[in-house]
């Protein structure tokens, strides 16, 4: 049976941000099956994928051509490995892996989104990526037509990146994807705010399960924690990717840090976070920059009063003025520190 196309559908409701225009079409197949035969029926169309809209940016001028929003519950586990469909809800696949007494993906406990946008993003927390974890992504590649199976050595990944964000890498939709897990711990947990949870809460973070009730509580704290049927939190995450920077910068912004910890623990908490050496928080430099948590930026917008990377939308807001509250981020960091800050959230439709 083929997915129903409705045109003129608004597109805000199934965003974090709750901001946007109309899709001028949209459907919303059920499964990885209908979302290729769906494809195939469209082929000559303008196509923007959504998953659970947490990293997205609608433009109010809304999105032309299809807009696909993938939602899907298959997940199958054999052995080591777990196949499901792009539309499936991540955390979906976390508990499945630790209902299955499987490491390599519990640090990425309730990154709130799809299967295909963790894929596409490459989402990081507490240390952990999904990248290293494929072993092979479906894709539907819009050039020619067809599903093909790409094998993890087809792909690289890197902080916030992955293959399918590069220019002409755009063509290829991710339809499923196998993970390979392992029965055997594979990362330490050295965030020392989620050792210090562990600690007060007398969990192991040595115990596949605890470890989970460890990163949730943490990412509670840190108001990191996003579902769909959750319309208060207005927020899409760390707006901003943490940018590559000098040496003599990455000292001067942790020296602005009020969190009262040492430099070499802030250092070691930006790389849990995805980061390297020389990869600072973007929280750190807004705060160097001289924002404030709470901050309003916009009538409608301001910042997370617990997170500063976090942009939060008000109700009556717009999405031009999200988009206008980057550009002064961007333009008071670049105008202070001298450092380009680049958006995580991904912009669709025309800004
Ligand atoms: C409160 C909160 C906390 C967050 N914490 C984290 C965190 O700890 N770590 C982290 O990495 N991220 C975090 N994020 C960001 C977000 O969870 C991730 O980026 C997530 O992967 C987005 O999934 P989604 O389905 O909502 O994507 P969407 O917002 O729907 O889409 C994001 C992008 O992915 C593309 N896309 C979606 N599906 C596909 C597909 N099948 N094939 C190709 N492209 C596709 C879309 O076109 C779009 O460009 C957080 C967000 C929120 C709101």
């Amino acid at each position: 049976m083929s997915t129903q196309i409705q045109t003129n559908v608004a597109l805000a409701p199934y965003t974090s941000f709750g901001v946007g225009g109309n899709a001028e079409k949209f459907a919303n197949p059920q499964s990885a099956d209908e979302l290729i035969t769906l494809l195939k029926e469209h082929r000559s169309e303008q196509i923007s994928l959504l998953g659970y809209g947490s990293n997205a940016l609608i433009s109010d001028e809304g999105v032309p051509g299809l807009t696909i929003l993938l939602r899907s519950s298959h997940i199958e586990v054999n052995g080591d490995e777990i196949i499901a469909d792009s539309g499936v809800w991540w955390d979906d696949v976390v508990t499945t892996a630790i209902k299955n007494d499987l490491w390599g993906i519990e640090l990425l406990s309730k990154v709130p989104g799809s299967l295909g946008a963790a894929l596409y993003i490459n989402i990081a927390a507490y240390g952990q990526t999904i990248g290293p974890r494929v072993k092979w992504i479906d894709v539907w590649d819009s050039d020619t037509h067809e599903v093909r199976r790409l094998e993890a050595s087809a792909l690289t990944w890197s902080y916030k990146q992955s293959v399918f964000q590069q220019p002409e890498m755009k063509k290829l939709l991710i339809v499923r994807a196998c993970l390979h897990l392992s029965r055997q711990k594979t990362d330490e947990l050295t965030y020392q705010k989620a050792l210090d949870i562990a600690e007060e809460k007398h969990l192991n973070p040595d115990d596949l399960v605890e470890r989970r009730d460890i990163v949730i509580e943490a990412r509670r704290r840190a108001g990191s924690l996003w579902h769909p049927s959750d319309t208060s939190a207005r927020t899409a995450g760390s707006f901003f990717r943490n940018p590559l920077v000098t040496a003599e910068q990455a000292d001067a912004i942790i020296a602005h840090d009020e969190s009262g910890l040492a430099a070499d623990v802030i250092r070691k908490m930006n790389q849990a976070h995805g980061g390297d050496a020389l990869r600072v928080s973007a929280a750190h430099v807004m705060l160097a920059a001289g924002f404030q948590r709470g901050q309003i930026l916009h009538d409608h917008v301001r910042l997370h009063e617990k997170n500063l990377l976090k942009l939060e939308t008000l109700p009556g807001a717009k999405a031009r003025e999200v988009y206008e509250a980057m550009r002064h981020i961007q333009k008071q960091v670049k105008d202070t520190l001298g450092i380009d800050l680049e958006p995580e959230v991904k912009l669709l439709g025309k800004f």
